[in-house]
Parts: structure tokens; sequence; C-alpha cells
């Protein structure tokens, strides 16, 4: 078997240990490690990184515990709008959806746009309209309402901020800022690379609103020369900064290790005043997972097959 690896993440936060029920914390646990599971199933029978990624992500859509896909938090309408965005690190190819409301796997949708149009990003109802066209799962928007989720957003909608809620689902009596994307970056035995992140945005965040994750280059990014990234946080800094890119570019011209590009990348999110963090593994299958907040729900396995789940820092 070549120098597989991938890592996932659901959100950084600024959750503290000893917080969250332990219960809770072990349904994160279990969820995390049923989508690591998946995506290294794909790598280990010889399958690619690209379908890696999207199967690690696809679960986590589909859980509604990650602030993506089922679960998603609500915009200040009081609606689930959510983004996505997929690349693949061996040819550059991207696809991405950004504002959609009905599509069941909006990471799937984004790796259609990817393959089988000739465009990046399609967004609200044409991008909706083309996931229908591709045979993709369409919902009704009750789908992707949570409970949980729509009670913080109650407690938040009349602030004026997007940043006011709790991001995941947790009791909105657990103090802290917490986000909940999900992501996935893998290196598969052939030596290519791939991303994938896929979020319903920041709580209460305005309509029409769209973050980083779907943004190739600032959320997402790929490239068998140097690295794949998923990032998670306060979007606006990711977009500011072109996050992604910039890991793959401090390694491609000033030749940073994958440690040192990503270390300054966080660096330079926290000197704008942004919180959050990333994913990223290399082209040798080196993984690294840095965040400025005090959680980060987080997961990775490499050719030795031996699985780390993390949540605190
Ligand atoms: N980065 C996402 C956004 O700004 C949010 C997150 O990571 O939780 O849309």
């Amino acid at each position: 078997m070549g120098n597989i690896a991938i890592a996932i993440h659901g959100g950084a936060g600024t959750l503290m240990s000893g917080t969250i029920p332990a219960e809770i914390e072990k349904a994160y646990h279990d969820a995390l490690s049923e989508s690591l599971l998946s995506g290294y199933h794909v790598l280990s029978h010889g399958g690619t990184a690209i379908d890696a990624v999207e199967t690690a992500v696809r679960l986590m859509e589909d859980c509604p515990l990650f602030n993506a896909g089922k679960g998603s938090v609500f915009n200040s309408d009081g609606i689930n709008e959510m983004d996505a965005a997929i690349m693949n690190g061996m040819n550059l190819k991207a696809g991405a959806v950004a504002e959609v409301h009905i599509i069941r796997n909006p990471i799937s949708a984004a790796k259609a746009v990817m393959n089988n149009s000739p465009h990046i990003l399609l967004a609200s109802a044409g991008a909706e309209k083309f996931a229908g066209e591709q045979g993709l799962d369409i919902v009704d928007t009750s789908y992707f309402y949570d409970e949980q989720r729509h009670k913080q957003w109650l407690l938040t909608k009349d602030k004026d901020s997007s940043w006011a809620g709790d991001e995941i689902a947790l009791p909105s009596d657990i103090k802290g800022k917490k986000f909940g994307t999900v992501g996935a970056v893998a290196l598969d035995s052939a030596g290519n690379l791939a991303a994938a992140t896929s979020t319903g945005g920041i709580n209460n965040k305005k309509f029409g609103r769209i973050g980083d994750s779907p943004i190739i280059g600032a959320g997402t990014y790929a490239n068998n020369k140097t690295c794949a990234v998923s990032c998670t946080g306060e979007g606006e800094y990711f977009i500011r900064n072109v996050s992604a890119y910039d890991v793959s570019a401090l390694i491609e011209y000033k030749g940073y290790s994958l440690v040192q590009a990503t270390t300054e990348v966080i660096k330079k999110v926290a000197q704008l005043g942004g919180e959050g963090g990333l994913i990223a593994v290399d082209n040798h299958g080196t993984i690294v997972t840095p965040f400025n907040t005090s959680s980060m729900f987080r997961g990775w396995m490499d050719a030795t097959g031996q699985k780390h789940i993390a949540i605190f820092r």
C-alpha cells in the first residue's frame, strides 16, 4: 500500500475540556471516527483521494451533530443555506456550490460541478437545478432542520451579530463560540491529493452570505505539487488571507515545510482578528491540524492504520 493519509475536521471552536457532557463528547467522537474510517477504507482499498474526501464529508453532512447538510445552522431569515467545495490536486480541477437549500449532500453537488460542468462555482437555484439534473438527492428544506440549532438561532436572531451564537448542536447553556463546518483532506496510494469542505456557514449570518468554504483557495485547496487544505472558522478572515492557497504557495515558492506553512497561515488569520483552524496533508503524507481556538473536532490516520480523534488542544 502506498503512502496513504487522511484527516477530517468537524469545525473549530472555543470549547474547553470538561465543559461538554461525556455522552455528547462520545457522540462526536463516534461520528468523527465513522467518517474517518469510511474515508480511510476508500484509500486502503486503492480508491482515489477525491472519493475518500467525498465519502468522509458525506457522512458528516448526514449527521446532525455537524454544521453541514442535515443540522446546518440557520441564517438571519431562519433558513438553512449551505456551501461546499471539492478540489482534485492531480489536475487542479475544482467544483463548488453556494447558498443551496434543498441538496441533501452539497459536497456531491460540488463534485458533479467539477466533473460534469465547465464551471467551478454554481450558486442558489441554478446549483439546485443542476444537482437535480445530475440525479442527486433533492430534499424538502425541512430535512435540514435540527431543533437544537433552531433554538440557538432563536436566542441570537435579534442580535446584530453573526457570531453571537453557538455553532454546533450543543445545549445552549454550554458557553463558547463553536463552529462545526466539516472537511477532509487525503493522499491516495497513487500520490494524488484532494480536499473537501462543507458547511451551513455561520449562525444568524446575513441572507445570501457566502463564506470561505466554497471559495477555491480560501477555505479549500489541493495541489499534488504541495498539499491539500480544508479550513474552518470565521470565513471572512480566511477569504481575506486566501488561506488555503497561501499554505500551498508558501511550500511551493518559499520551500516551507507543511508545519511552517500552516503555522504561518493560522498566525495571519489571528493577526486580522480571526479565529479558526485547518487540516492539511502534504504529498509525503505529513498531516497537520493547527488552530488558534481552544478546540477543533478532528481526526487523522496514515499508512500505519492508527486512528487519532481529538477535540481539545
Ligand atoms: N468557515 C465557515 C464559514 O465561514 C464556518 C465554519 O468553519 O464553521 O462559512
